[in-house]
């Protein structure tokens, strides 16, 4: 699903980002990434849906390789790639329908999200959507008036609204208290389960990994220092 070929990255002021790495992800794997503030995790993911682009090596998604694709592949190969953020990146003074729908329509939108006029099937696959991150009674409230907790499972929805073949989980907990961590943690790998989409997601605690990893890899400085099931992991990277 995905391979990292001899991946470099150097950020323009020369700090490198990732160093050389090869690595593999299969299909339905869940994957959780784990490192010191700075180890290198989000430019790992990011590099996955090229928000930054490595500067050597190949990456192949999906058997693409990302960094020769052109503008119009790139696009087209996003819409299949669900992006989940710390800060949840909803549209606060959108409905949460809305912002679930949109994830459907792409990045820019449509005429059809400016006048909010939506199909009853995006509407029912929006409302599905809710419903499995048990988030469906805020349909048709606005987004800022969620929690922390509630704004990330309908990112969640949002993203299950693409129908992904990837979900790329940048620190989706950073900004949670613990028990609502492991809530959020729960549903992405529920949903990793039941749908077998390729899950890769970021995280600060190693024990919160352990629990919910198939597999971990760890980074240290731009490197993979560890790669293993999660049962094998011992001592922090
Ligand atoms: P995190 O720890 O969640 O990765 P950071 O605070 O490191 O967040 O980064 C926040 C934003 O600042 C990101 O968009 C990142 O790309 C950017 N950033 C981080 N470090 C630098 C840097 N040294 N120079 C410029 N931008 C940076
Ligand atoms: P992590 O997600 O593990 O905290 P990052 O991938 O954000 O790590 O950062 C890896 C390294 O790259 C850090 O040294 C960070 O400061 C640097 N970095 C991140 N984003 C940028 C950027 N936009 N420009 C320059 N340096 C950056």
């Amino acid at each position: 699903m995905i391979e990292f070929q001899n991946v470099s990255l150097v950020y323009p002021n020369g700090t490198q980002g990732l160093k050389d790495i090869n690595i593999k992800i299969n299909q339905g794997e869940f994957v959780v990434i784990v490192g010191l503030s700075g180890a290198g995790k989000s430019t790992f993911i990011r590099s996955i849906n090229r928000l930054v682009t490595p500067t050597d090596g190949a990456l192949l998604v999906d058997s693409n390789d990302i960094l020769r694709l052109k503008g119009k592949e790139l696009r087209k190969l996003r819409t299949k790639i669900g992006m989940i953020f710390q800060n949840y990146n909803l549209v606060r003074r959108s409905t949460v329908m809305k912002n679930v729908i949109s994830g459907r329509l792409g990045y820019t939108g449509t005429w059809k999200s400016i006048f909010n006029i939506f199909s009853k099937e995006e509407q029912l696959l929006a409302y599905e959507n809710l419903k499995r991150v048990n988030i469906e009674e805020k349909l048709y409230n606005r987004a800022d008036e969620l929690s922390g907790g509630q704004q990330q499972r309908v990112s969640i929805a949002r993203v299950l609204t693409q129908q992904p073949k990837l979900i790329l989980a940048d620190e989706p907990v950073a900004s949670l208290d613990p028990p609502t961590s492991h809530q959020v943690m729960q549903y992405l790998k529920q949903i990793n389960q039941e749908d077998h989409i390729t899950t890769i997601v970021n995280l600060h605690f190693i024990d919160m990994a352990i629990e919910y990893a198939d597999r971990i890899i760890g980074m240290r400085a731009g490197e993979i220092v560890f790669d293993g099931p999660a049962s094998e992991v011992t001592e922090k990277t």
